[in-house]
């Protein structure tokens, strides 16, 4: 026994029938853990690189108050995030409240009325069908704005089904709208290989058309990111990968200048764009987290590889596979039932470092159509870089578990997880 397995089996309550398995997924899925570094670090130092080029200095850590004219350290984070995201522009805020929202300024910003969103990747997450007035009826919605939304579902294997989406497209259609990340769906996740084969296929004979990208929970876990594959604009969150588990909010847009132009107009007025918006303190923590963010990836990674192996060991069908080729940090696990989803939601809650005291109930939230249950305690609300567990209640019951700041910990929160199904 090493010192890791003494400790799991002598303080934490692991059994020692686990030790053994622990050891022999590691050694198992060693190839799969090894791609895992080769991506992260490769984004390590592309972030470094990033920082250099724009010459950040100390004082681009000190954000200003009021209108935040001339919040250097806000529009050099801006920068730093276009270069390592390979974008014109990039809009990062710590105003931009949730994913949610950045993609709702994106999506309102971009459609007026009698415009088309059309979705290629299936139905959007679940959050965002009521922006787009898929569910609820908002009178704000972009639906009751008088866009039009069209969903062309993806094909059996889960890849984009190329044939309907050419045919789908019309003179109205002005965004079209990708979701990178599997969200709430038991589907694979749409990898930077098969985004750059549909927009080139799309940009050749639609040259107008908007290709957004939703990009929550995709950062840093390939080589590339969708903008260097066709897009023109992407979103996403800042409680989860890029903002490296330091962040303690916002959101970023980033792509064609003129786009994300629009965005940061949406987002604060018309003849105000990027110009103000004091960072108070967020530029520090914005600027470390972004330059953590691989390796906090890579620690969420190699949990989920673990994950989905001990999981898969118990007989759950799991999605990604152990050794699949992964576009985000999502792992998805087929419970079949209610009790075995809530015991091991239980077993991750009661391993976390805060609210380890507390019993996860299932709730409705703002924006989700099913009870959900989240189990993880993180030191940021809801950040769901940090290990956690999502599941709406309904069947065949499939647990979202994601996020992780240190592997060990996955190790030992899974493994106790799988030990309370047992029970
Ligand atoms: C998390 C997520 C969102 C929304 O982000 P929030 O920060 O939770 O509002 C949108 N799309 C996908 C695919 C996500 O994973």
């Amino acid at each position: 026994m090493n010192a890791f397995q003494r400790q799991l089996a002598q303080q934490c309550g692991i059994k020692e029938a686990a030790l053994a398995e622990i050891s022999e997924i590691e050694e198992r899925y060693a190839a799969a853990y090894a791609r895992v570094d080769e991506m992260t670090n490769a984004a390590q130092l592309r972030i470094l690189a990033a920082f250099q080029a724009e010459n950040v200095g100390d004082f681009h850590l000190h954000g200003s108050t009021g209108y935040g004219y001339g919040d250097i350290g806000r529009d050099k984070l801006e920068e730093v995030w276009a270069r390592v995201f390979q974008a014109e522009s990039a809009l990062v805020r710590s105003n931009i409240v949730s994913g949610t929202h950045a993609i709702a300024t994106v999506l309102s910003a971009l459609l007026g009325p009698g415009d088309e969103l059309l979705s290629i990747s299936g139905m959007p997450y679940d959050t965002l069908q009521t922006i787009i007035g898929e569910s609820g009826d908002d009178p704000q919605s972009l639906k009751a704005l008088g866009v039009r939304h069209r969903v062309v579902p993806l094909t059996a294997d889960g890849d984009f089904d190329d044939q309907a989406i050419l045919a789908a497209i019309g003179p109205q259609t002005k965004v079209i709208s990708i979701q990178r990340s599997r969200g709430y769906l038991w589907r694979p996740s749409l990898n930077i290989e098969k985004i750059r084969r549909i927009t080139s296929l799309i940009r050749d004979r639609f040259a107008d058309i908007i290709i957004f990208v939703d990009n929550c929970y995709g950062e840093f876990v390939e080589e590339e990111e969708p903008l260097a594959a066709g897009a023109d604009i992407i979103a996403g969150s800042l409680i989860k990968n890029p903002g490296g588990a330091l962040a303690p909010r916002g959101g970023y847009i980033a792509g064609r200048e003129d786009l994300v132009r629009r965005a940061a107009t949406r987002l604060t007025a018309p003849g105000i764009a990027f110009e103000v918006g004091s960072a108070l303190d967020f530029n520090r923590p914005a600027f470390q987290g972004l330059f953590m963010a691989p390796l906090i990836v890579q620690q969420a990674l190699k949990g989920a590889i673990f994950a989905s192996a001990m999981l898969e060991n118990r007989g759950f069908a799991v999605s990604p596979g152990p050794a699949e080729w992964r576009t985000d940090i999502i792992q998805a696990i087929r419970f079949g039932a209610e009790a075995p989803l809530l015991a091991f939601a239980e077993g991750i809650q009661a391993a976390s470092p805060l609210e380890s005291y507390v019993h996860p109930e299932a709730a409705f939230l703002p924006g989700y159509e099913d009870a959900v249950i989240m189990a993880g305690g993180t030191f940021t609300q809801g950040s769901s870089i940090e290990l956690s567990i999502d599941a709406p209640l309904r069947a065949p019951y499939i647990g979202y578990m994601q996020g992780g700041l240190s592997y060990a910990h996955v190790v030992y929160a899974v493994t106790l997880a799988c030990q309370r199904l047992e029970a």
